[in-house]
């Protein structure tokens, strides 16, 4: 099952581990998919339990890389479109909220050794480099250096989690698993694609 780091809702535990429940807002406008994935984990259990499927549940932290849609509405396509296109980087709030991005070749990587392992709780799969949303906006502009695009602020959507770490000691012991690309690594990668999709 692809859960989802959104489980732990706006975090007032950090690093973020398994048995931390989190702090949703139900009926926020991230509730919706915040307990949906929460439902989902739990009749995943409960099959688990009762009825003995076999089951994994994986937590997914943000991931990035190539191929990601540019106008889905997650950071990293909005930031490198509007870098290439010298707009300006709509860093929402004053952009000190964090967030921990991991390769999506990683993260493939963690979820194969996931599904092949006989661990039935719940694992965080993700890069525990956190970085604020500013400072990822400043790499990005770095990148790109395109002398037109700039950070501008926008106003903080509602509920938006201030923080959020994988705390990933169990899938390094689980799964003798941790992330292997740093974040200049797999922004040059994923930079070459936008690249080939964002035209100026
Ligand atoms: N964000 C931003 N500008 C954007 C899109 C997102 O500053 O154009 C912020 C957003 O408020 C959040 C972080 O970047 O703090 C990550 O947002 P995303 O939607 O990519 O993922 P999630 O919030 O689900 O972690």
């Amino acid at each position: 099952m692809a859960s989802t780091s959104e489980v732990y809702g706006d975090p007032l535990v950090h690093p973020q581990y398994e048995e931390y429940w989190g702090n949703v807002n139900p009926i926020g406008p991230r509730g919706v998919y915040d307990e949906a994935k929460r439902f989902l984990e739990a009749i995943t259990m409960a099959y688990h339990t009762f009825h003995k499927v076999d089951t994994r549940i994986v937590r997914i932290f943000n991931t990035y890389g190539p191929r990601m849609r540019v106008e889905d509405g997650r950071v990293l396509p909005a930031f490198f479109s509007q870098a290439i296109l010298g707009q300006g980087l709509t860093v929402f709030g004053d952009g000190s909220q964090t967030r921990s991005f991991c390769y999506v070749d990683d993260l493939v990587e963690g979820i194969y050794r996931l599904l092949l392992s006989d661990y039935d709780q719940p694992v965080n799969v993700g890069n525990p480099d956190e970085i604020t949303i500013l400072q990822f906006a400043e790499e990005i502009l770095a990148l790109v250096n395109n002398p037109d695009a700039k950070v501008v602020y926008k106003p903080l959507p509602q509920d938006d989690p201030k923080i959020r770490q994988p705390d990933i000691t169990k899938a390094k012991e689980i799964l003798g698993w941790e992330p292997k690309v740093p974040r200049s690594e797999g922004l040059k990668r994923t930079y070459e694609y936008f690249k080939t999709v964002v035209k100026p």
